[in-house]
């Protein structure tokens, strides 16, 4: 067990690390954090802050060597100079970096564990796309294999012929069928040092233009249906990487069973929710996954929940927002509202 008032490092700076830092500072850790960018929201709650590169060899092992274990919270970390900090105080470590950062890895990996991703062909060349395109059909989404979050990198395709032209980039495409869905639902779990695994409810999310709008608690009996299904998926994979914090596996519900989407290995949009809605939350969790202490419930403490995301003017609705008796309200502390980006998330319990 990592002792408390040691420091926790925290690859990336934005909300993530943030909520990360703030459930740290509870059980008494501090926080250091690494980030490319000049201005972190993560920094701003946390003790230290290393602003540097991510190939920047030197400030990545001196951050190291202030941490007692890091962490990420951002998932297109560059895995080659991770190298630079020794692999036992990485969690989760690069395994699962390696395959989440690829689009294409990550559904064949899925597949070998028996998973179902959506109907696929990889797409490494410009003259392969309209091939790819007839043996999936239309409609579908043409997806960057790479760098792809938050719907961009994502292009739909309604028929052959609006990807006439199109460019694929160095690192390649994979074009995916367009999934008839019931309804979305994520899998989060957490898996200590020891192997043992806890999964919170299952929310229902619903995305719009791409991005998370809403999760909420009860989800549609269909999620409840194939949540069991997913669950044993999303644990399989947990345990074939060692992973070690918590993990998120998002789903399609569809009349032929749950259909895997992607996989995030760090907290999740959709597990907001957990910091109001549950006995310990997903951020609590990842700090005592990754720390070697005993992990909390996960049990959801009310009959509903509902978690809606603030992206870009929404945040302006705070006073309101504040006024409502039944609401939580967190603002991740970014100065500028830009259309599309996540401000901040309002959580209703009960
Ligand atoms: P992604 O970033 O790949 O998770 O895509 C963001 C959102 O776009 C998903 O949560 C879905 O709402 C939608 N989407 C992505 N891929 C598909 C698909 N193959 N079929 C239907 N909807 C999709």
């Amino acid at each position: 067990m990592i002792p408390p008032g040691s420091t926790i490092g925290i690859l990336g700076g934005g909300q993530l690390g943030r909520m990360l830092a703030m459930a740290a500072a509870r059980l008494g850790y501090r926080c250091h954090v690494y980030a490319p960018e000049t201005e972190s929201v993560a920094a701003e709650v946390s003790a230290r802050f290393t602003h540097a590169e991510w190939y920047d060899r030197e400030a990545l092992s001196e951050f190291a060597a202030d941490c007692a274990v890091v962490t990420y919270e951002f998932e297109n970390v560059p895995v080659a100079p991770l190298a630079a900090i020794p692999a036992e105080r990485l969690a989760p470590g690069t395994r699962v970096l390696e395959v989440a950062q690829d689009r294409l890895r990550e559904k064949r990996f899925v597949e070998e564990l028996g998973g179902r991703p959506a109907a696929y062909a990889p797409v490494d060349a410009d003259h392969e796309l309209a091939g790819a395109i007839e043996r999936v059909g239309t409609p579908g989404i043409l997806k960057t294999r790479r760098h792809g979050y938050d719907g961009k990198g994502q292009w739909r395709i309604a028929s052959a012929h609006e990807a006439e032209g199109l460019r694929v980039p160095n690192d390649g495409l994979v074009y995916e069928g367009l999934v008839r869905f019931e309804a979305e639902f994520s899998v989060i779990l957490v898996r200590g040092r020891n192997g043992e695994v806890r999964f919170w409810d299952s929310p229902e999310n619903v995305h719009e233009h791409g991005i998370l709008a809403r999760s909420f608690l009860p989800s549609a009996p269909i999620v409840a249906e194939q949540a069991a299904a997913a669950r044993q998926l999303s644990e399989k994979i947990a345990e074939t990487l060692n992973y070690v914090g918590v993990l998120s596996v998002e789903f399609f519900a569809t009349a032929q069973g749950p259909v895997f989407n992607e996989m995030a290995p760090r907290v999740h949009n959709s597990g907001h929710w957990t910091i109001e809605g549950a006995v310990t939350s997903q951020f609590e969790n990842h700090i005592r996954a990754i720390g070697g202490l005993p992990l909390g419930d996960t049990a959801t403490v009310a009959g509903k929940v509902e978690m809606a995301n603030l992206i870009g003017e929404e945040a302006n609705r705070a006073a309101e927002i504040l006024a409502d008796p039944a609401a939580h309200l967190h603002l991740y502390g970014k100065a500028e509202a830009r259309p599309g980006r996540k401000m901040g998330h309002v959580t209703r319990v009960g």
